[in-house]
């Protein structure tokens, strides 16, 4: 957790809960159980218990003390949506976001099956707060389903990571050239897509041809395409650039543009709800568009009002899609 960090697309990360379990084949070389793990056992460490999920209230509050506005990536060492993490604590989340709306929030998950029927039972979807954007990572065709709970979200934005890519996502037709059958990722309510090669010991090498394909579907669509890096035995071994520039736009939703490190914004339309419905292609950058958002509003929080009404003493396990024994998406999503 730190206020500041070197992942391009975010300026700060903020771990109210570390530790996370695979789920997917993105995950075989997760930095974040790599780093956690050598510390296993060292006394007094933030990791002493390794990448074992543990949850930190005492960090709760701690974005509340940064007073210069920040994007925040939420739980960079761990995964908001583990179906571990009660939903108790994911509305304690919530409640500190909105009371820091001077940040930007970028959550980041790959069980996305989990958020829209858990947000609802908290009474946290409508409206979504105004400074939150929620996204979702697909390393390969067979996760583009994951796009599909992500648009049953209501949220100010909506992205994808598609790092690190293993694969294509996208094809002219259902059959794949190579007999694979099935859908390619839809960019429908997508507001912005990430792309990143794998590095590190044992990367899986990237294509060109994957990268341009999402290149160009995003920019047929209006969607904001951010190019992190080709990957290679360090980040930055492959550099950044594809077809002799970089890419790093970003969506503004918010209204509060803050572009950073020369990143160029395109304004994201948001909509209350079923935005999955919507067509591709109508976004437009007008402040009105950010109607039924949730704006800031300290003396009467809704997400509080949420909070309260939980009854005490209501095992997590009854709230949707909140159970120990919650199945792993890691098949029968695609
Ligand atoms: S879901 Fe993310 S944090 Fe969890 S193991 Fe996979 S890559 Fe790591």
């Amino acid at each position: 957790m730190s206020s500041r960090t070197a992942i391009e697309w975010t300026d700060a990360t903020w771990n109210p809960s570390t530790g996370c379990s695979e789920v997917s084949p993105g995950c075989a070389h997760c930095y974040a159980k790599m780093f956690a793990e050598r510390f296993r056992g060292v006394k007094g460490h933030h990791f002493e218990q390794g990448f074992d999920l543990r949850l930190w209230p005492e960090r709760l509050e701690l974005p509340l003390r940064w007073r210069e506005p920040k994007r925040i990536f939420v739980n960079s060492m761990s995964g908001l949506f583990h179906p571990e993490i009660p939903g108790r604590f994911v509305a304690r989340v919530w409640e500190t976001m909105q009371r820091a709306h001077w940040h930007t929030f970028q959550i980041l998950t790959k069980r996305p099956e989990r958020m829209p029927g858990l947000l609802g039972e908290l009474g946290l979807q409508e409206p979504p707060l105004a400074n939150v954007w929620i996204g979702t990572s697909i390393e390969n065709r067979r996760f583009v389903q994951r796009a599909e709970h992500l648009r049953r979200t209501p949220t100010a934005v909506r992205f994808i990571s598609a790092e690190p890519l293993l694969g294509p996502l996208v094809s002219k037709r259902r059959r794949w050239s190579d007999g694979y059958v099935g859908p390619s990722l839809c960019l429908t309510g997508i507001d912005w897509l990430i792309v990143g090669g794998e590095s590190g010991p044992g990367h899986r090498p990237i294509q060109p041809a994957w990268v341009r394909d999402l290149r160009d579907r995003c920019q047929a669509r209006g969607v904001a395409f951010f190019f992190k890096q080709w990957g290679g035995p360090r980040p930055t071994s492959g550099g950044r650039e594809l077809d002799g520039r970089t890419h790093d736009e970003m969506p503004v939703a918010d209204g509060i543009d803050r572009p950073r490190r020369n990143h160029s914004t395109i304004r994201a339309t948001r909509r209350p709800a079923a935005a999955g419905r919507r067509a591709e292609g109508d976004r437009v950058a007008h402040a009105d568009d950010r109607r039924g958002l949730e704006q800031p509003d300290r003396t009467a929080s809704s997400v509080a009002r949420a909070i309260a009404a939980l009854k005490p003493g209501v095992p997590d396990r009854k709230i949707a899609g909140v159970s120990d024994a919650s199945p792993t998406p890691s098949t029968g999503i695609s």
